[in-house]
């Protein structure tokens, strides 16, 4: 199990047991919602009546701290994903979907959603992603035009988290604005004419996620979220808030799988010993050890310098979020190994999740991506 080997305020403490206790209810209902391409009520329903949604917004809107504190939210979502996925995602996508409306949006609308977010009432998402467009976000088509009071809003959205079950969508949009291309944000509820949601892709490991495609779909000029042109800014500032929460899922993840190889190989004898004593099976599982308490540890540090200045930090961010998930990868794999045959066994707990650790290294900055701008600063901090 989780130890805690990193000093953490008494506050933390007590969030990551309030948090382990949600998991912990989750449990039983784990392998079929982790399945599920919908919210699976259950869950829904712990996670609702645990309160801890409420971290996912700010205090003036029923949340915990002032701002959504970065620590708290990755600690949190350690814990949710060490049982479920599908706990975790429906976690951290109220804070993802929300915090640009939490950061600019109009007075009126903030009390219309948020709330209700932070009591998992209404459910939020967040659309970058198109068909064509991924990681160059500068390349989306989704198109924002001003109409008198209205805003019209065309486009298609891919891959996106709760497509289907949210309550309304955080969308990023092109328009011009003084003659130039810009990128700017509005919310629209998912009752609007002229939205509709598929479900053209199954993944491996199964998330509540579609496309959502916008048909003229007209909204009130006052659902948008922060300055036209200024989308990107309150883009950024979502990923640097929550970059980091990501390096807490997949630590969670690679522990779960650590915890069930270790029990397998002490428990399972072969040529007369356990497989734990034998040949590099202990090399293995110390080895993942080590990895996943060197990216506990950065995690824990990087989680705490967002809390106080996301973007000032998103450094360190980033190279946990890198770090913890392809740590995630190396070590599930390695438990899958040290299982041997019954680590593929569709259905066990490590099958799944050798497939739930695979999605974290593509979303919220590909690895790759990451790893480029990381370079780029290093060279700089280096050079000067
Ligand atoms: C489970 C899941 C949930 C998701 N939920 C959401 C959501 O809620 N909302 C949303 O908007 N999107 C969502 N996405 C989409 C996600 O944000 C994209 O998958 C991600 O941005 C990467 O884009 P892409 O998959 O198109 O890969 P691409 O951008 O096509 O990249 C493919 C490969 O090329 C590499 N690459 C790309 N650019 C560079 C570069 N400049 N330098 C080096 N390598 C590069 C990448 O690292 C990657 O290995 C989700 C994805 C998944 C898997």
């Amino acid at each position: 199990m989780t130890e805690q080997l990193f000093e953490l305020p008494e506050s933390y403490l007590a969030i990551i047991e309030e948090a382990k206790k949600v998991a912990q209810q989750v449990a039983p209902y784990a392998h079929h919602a982790d399945e599920a391409d919908h919210f699976d009520p259950n869950v829904r329903q712990i996670l609702a009546e645990s309160g801890l949604c409420s971290l996912t917004v700010p205090k003036k809107f029923g949340g915990r701290f002032e701002e959504v504190d970065s620590l708290a939210v990755t600690v949190v979502r350690e814990q949710l994903a060490y049982e479920s996925a599908h706990v975790d995602s429906m976690f951290c996508m109220q804070g993802i979907g929300s915090y640009a409306l939490a950061q600019a949006g109009s007075p009126a609308l903030q009390e219309a959603w948020l709330p209700a977010v932070g009591r998992l009432e209404s459910i939020a998402a967040l659309g970058l992603t198109e068909p064509d467009v991924g990681s160059d976000l500068r390349a989306i088509t989704t198109t924002i035009e001003v109409e008198g009071d209205l805003l019209r809003i065309n486009g298609h959205k891919s891959f996106i988290t709760n497509a289907g079950d949210a309550d309304f969508y955080t969308m990023l949009g092109k328009e011009t604005v003084g003659g130039e291309i810009a990128y700017s944000l509005v919310l629209i509820p998912a009752s609007t004419p002229g939205l509709s949601v598929s479900h053209p892709h199954q993944i491996i490991a199964p998330h509540v996620l579609g496309d959502v495609i916008m048909k003229d779909v007209m909204v009130p000029s006052s659902h948008r979220i922060g300055e036209p042109g200024k989308g990107f800014n309150l883009v950024l500032a979502t990923l640097s808030t929550f970059r980091v929460s990501v390096a807490g899922a997949a630590i969670g993840i690679a522990q779960a799988a650590l915890d069930e190889a270790t029990k397998h190989a002490a428990g399972r004898e072969q040529f007369g010993v356990p497989l734990a004593r034998l040949g590099g099976i202990p090399a293995q599982l110390a080895n993942s050890w080590a990895e996943i308490e060197m990216a506990r540890a950065l995690t824990y540090r990087a989680a705490a310098a967002s809390a106080r200045d996301a973007r000032a930090n998103l450094y360190l961010s980033s190279l946990a979020k890198a770090g913890a998930t392809e740590m995630s990868g190396r070590v599930v794999d390695r438990a899958v190994q040290i299982m041997g045959r019954f680590g593929i066994v569709r259905g066990s707990k490590i099958e799944r999740l050798y497939r739930e650790a695979r999605p974290l290294r593509i979303y919220e900055g590909a690895t790759e991506v990451i790893y480029d701008s990381l370079a780029k600063q290093l060279v700089k901090r280096v050079t000067g």
